[in-house]
């Protein structure tokens, strides 16, 4: 879609957007926090929006991260609270720096003249009126780039309808598809359902297309492999296979006990050769495709060592 139409559809969203933070169900809490009025959500967001750092992500996946890296913002915040969490420095607080949407703009043309194949959106959805703000000042500053709309999945159906026009590639977790294990590592028993619903209809609204490597639109769908976890993502991949079966899968295997994991016994260690085995020998049968992690990857090839920086972006 050409920029100036996409921020013309964008913009039009914008007036009934902010209207719903002054009772938020911006996400499926639903804490119906007064944002504007400086209340704070679940998520720890209240009137401002903060980013805690931007910079060229090569730690994505082949097809997110190309060549010249993806042009990543990281959000401040989160509606879930999983206890394993290796972003809980920036993802449990609101640490970083409040910003704008001038500002956010600003950085999102600076990633594009600094060569980034894409904007990576990264948990941004408790500041959607704020972030669809930006993105539409930035269409109008000449931002053509892809955008990639990075999330836990845990997002409403209207949510996902409002991002339709904006968003050109989904890269959405699926983190569980057992409510019982939703709730005790995310505090979120409806976990299943929503992602499941959102991811859906992610889907329907964005066909595959690739690039070379390169994912132009689509869905990809990213599965961390938990402890003690290796059925429940083949129960997850089964699911993909049925009902999302164009989706990229991508399998992530760096788990690491971060946070407050040590404080669950079955959490605290890393996934086994075993489980490996177990769910690779699913992805074969199923016929999946997208990428997979090696058993030992990098540690910070989702960063968990990021800066909390906007020094230079702004
Ligand atoms: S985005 Fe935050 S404030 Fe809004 S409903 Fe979700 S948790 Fe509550």
């Amino acid at each position: 879609m050409d920029p100036a139409d996409k921020a013309s559809l964008i913009e039009e969203k914008l007036p009934l957007l902010y209207r719903q933070v002054q009772i938020c169900r911006l996400c499926p809490r639903r804490c119906e926090a007064n944002r504007p009025a400086g209340e704070k959500g679940y998520c720890g967001a209240g009137r401002d929006m903060v980013v805690y750092t931007a910079f060229l992500h090569h730690g994505e996946e082949p097809g997110i991260s190309g060549e010249q890296g993806s042009g990543a913002i990281f959000f401040s915040g989160c509606n879930l609270r999983c206890v394993y969490c290796q972003n809980y420095r920036f993802s449990h607080s609101l640490e970083g720096t409040k910003v704008s949407p001038d500002d956010l703009a600003r950085v999102m043309v600076r990633l594009q003249e600094r060569g980034a194949e894409n904007i990576n959106l990264v948990t941004p959805t408790h500041f959607l009126p704020w972030v669809m703000d930006g993105l539409a000042r930035a269409l109008r500053q000449g931002l053509a780039l892809p955008i990639v709309y990075n999330t836990s999945g845990y997002e409403t159906v209207e949510t996902v309808k409002v991002l339709g026009d904006a968003v050109d590639v989904y890269l959405a977790d699926m983190r569980y598809v057992t409510p019982s294990l939703a709730e005790r590592y995310s505090q979120a028993a409806d976990y299943p359902e929503v992602n499941q619903r959102a991811l859906r209809l992610m889907y329907e609204q964005k066909s595959a297309l690739c690039q070379g490597v390169m994912v132009k639109e689509g869905l990809v769908v990213r599965l961390l492999v938990l402890p003690g976890g290796a059925d429940e993502t083949v129960r997850a991949l089964t699911w993909i296979s049925q009902n999302t079966p164009g989706a990229l899968v991508s399998l992530m295997f760096q788990y690491q006990p971060y946070f407050r994991a040590g404080l669950y016994p079955e959490m605290d260690r890393t996934v086994s050769e075993d489980e490996y085995e177990r769910v690779m020998e699913a992805v074969d049968e199923l016929d999946i495709e997208g990428w997979v992690q090696d058993l030992t990857p990098e540690e910070n090839l989702a960063g968990v060592h990021f800066r909390p920086s906007l020094e230079g972006w702004l």
